[in-house]
Order: structure tokens, then sequence, then C-alpha cells
């Protein structure tokens, strides 16, 4: 796709880490931290009313056009620090890891500011001096997803959360630090009113990158190297990321992922029909 590189800008937010605690409803107690189990809902505030997503995902500004200053990526210039490559940056077989970008809301994890019986985790976020608490359920089968994957992939999150909200769950999503390099927000390019998630900047061969995202237009410029998953919100008996997890262990080989992995639809209908004979 054709993106004017004139229209391509980058936004920078320079939000700080805040501590991680987390409790309650089902989540994962971190040390020096108690919820209050007997009035487990939080009390009303505006930010009931408004989503994770509008919140800590945020919306932008459709007209704001430029807050770097700076045209993008023509220039040559990197935006983001460099990923640098790790010592796991190669497969057992010497070959070298095929780069996954992870989107991590409604990908990975679905979370809200309501209260949620069996929340994996509770994040506690500080807004304006003000603790809310985030709700988090993890989509079935990430944790299977993310240790299957790592030995072929460089796992990667991209997302256009905020790093006090997304990088604490994140510790508790992946203990074992399978996931190499965190992302968020300020990491993103502005474009067209939403928060695009550049491949090109991110120092990797696009030839051996792809990104897995719910939402299009994360992917805007770089359609063809993007497995464009349904939003994950409760469903328990949700598949896809046991299905595209097959479908990426077929592919962790191939030279060019741009040509295969518009083929993902087609294996994982194809996932289903073999899964809904196997319980015939
Ligand atoms: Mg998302």
């Amino acid at each position: 796709m054709n993106v004017s590189k004139d229209a391509r800008k980058k936004y920078m937010n320079t939000n700080q880490s805040s501590t991680v605690m987390v409790n309650g409803m089902g989540g994962h107690l971190a040390p020096g931290f108690t919820l209050n189990t007997s009035s487990p809902l939080p009390p009303p505030h505006s930010l009931m009313l408004s989503s994770v997503s509008e919140t800590l995902v945020g919306t932008i500004d459709p007209f704001r056009r430029d807050v770097c200053g700076g045209t993008f990526p023509s220039n040559g210039m990197n935006l983001l620090p460099l990923l640098s490559k790790s010592k796991s940056s190669t497969m057992e077989s010497g070959k070298e890891k095929l780069c996954l970008v992870l989107d991590l809301d409604e990908t990975l994890v679905h979370s809200s500011f309501r209260a949620v019986e069996g929340a994996d985790f509770v994040i506690p976020v500080r807004i304006e001096d003000v603790v809310h608490y985030v709700y988090v359920m993890k989509r079935p089968w990430v944790d299977e997803f993310l240790e299957a994957l790592a030995p072929y992939y460089e796992l990667v999150v991209y997302t256009a959360s905020l790093n006090k909200y997304a990088d604490p769950l994140l510790d508790l999503l992946d203990p074992k630090n399978l996931i190499e390099h965190r992302l968020f927000r300020e990491s993103c390019v502005q474009w067209g009113g939403n928060y695009v998630k550049d491949l090109s900047i991110l120092n990797r061969d696009l030839r051996k990158t792809l990104i897995i995202d719910n939402s299009p237009s994360s992917y805007i410029f770089n359609p063809e190297a993007a497995i464009g998953c349904t939003s994950f919100i409760d469903d328990p008996s949700d598949l896809e990321l046991k299905q595209i997890c097959s479908f990426l262990l077929a592919l962790k080989d191939v030279d060019d992922v741009r040509c295969r992995v518009g083929g993902w639809k087609e294996f994982m209908e194809g996932e289903e029909v073999r899964e809904a004979n196997a319980v015939l």
C-alpha cells in the first residue's frame, strides 16, 4: 500500500512506568498489595464509563498531523530504538528466527475497568493521582502460544497502550520472559487518526517479519505481513491463538513471509474442519 511519506508522522509520549500491584477477583497478587475483597467492586468514577481501549490504548485527534515535526521514515531516520539482536535470535538449527510482532489488547488479552469475576490479573494504574484497577482476561491458549513459538520466532509485543498499564501486565503475562521486546504507544506512528505499528522501523528484514493484530488500522503500512485476528473479549472457547500457532509453526522456515502469510485464513478454516471432525 502506498502511503504518502509526508502523511506519516511520529507520535511521542513520555509516560512513565508505574509500580506493579496485582490482586483480587481471581487475579494474582503481587507482594505488598491487597485489595479489599469484602467490597471488590471499585467505586464509580468516570473511567467506569469508558473502555480500557479508549483510556489506555487511547484515542487521538484525527486531525493531528505532526507531533515530532519530521517526515517519516523516508529521511532514513529510525524513530524507534533499534531492536537489539539477542543470543536467542536463532533457532536450534542455527537459522535466524522470524520476527513475530504481537498486538496486546483484544489479541492476547482483554482488559476492562469493570470488575471481572475470574480475571487473570488486576493491574492498578495511576491516572491523574487516582489509582484505577484494570481487570485482565487472558485469551485462551495464550500461554501455550508464547511457549510454542518462542523457539522459532523473536517475539515482540507492539502495543498502542500506555506502558504504565502494558508493562506490568506483560510482567505477569510473560513470567518466563519469552517476549524479547516491548514497544508501547510512543513507538507507534500517528496516522489517519490511528496509532499505526510500522514494521519498517523495527530494524528487521521485512521478508522475515509479521504482525498479528485485531485492528486492521494498526498494520495499514504492512498489510502483506499481517494476520488479522478477531477481537477477543471473553469467549472461553476461543481457539484462534491455537490455530494461528499451528499456522506459524508451519511457516517458521519460509524465506519471505509476505508470500505466505495471506494463507492463514485458509489454513484456519482447515483447522476448524479438522477439529470439528475430531469431535465427531
Ligand atoms: Mg488490539
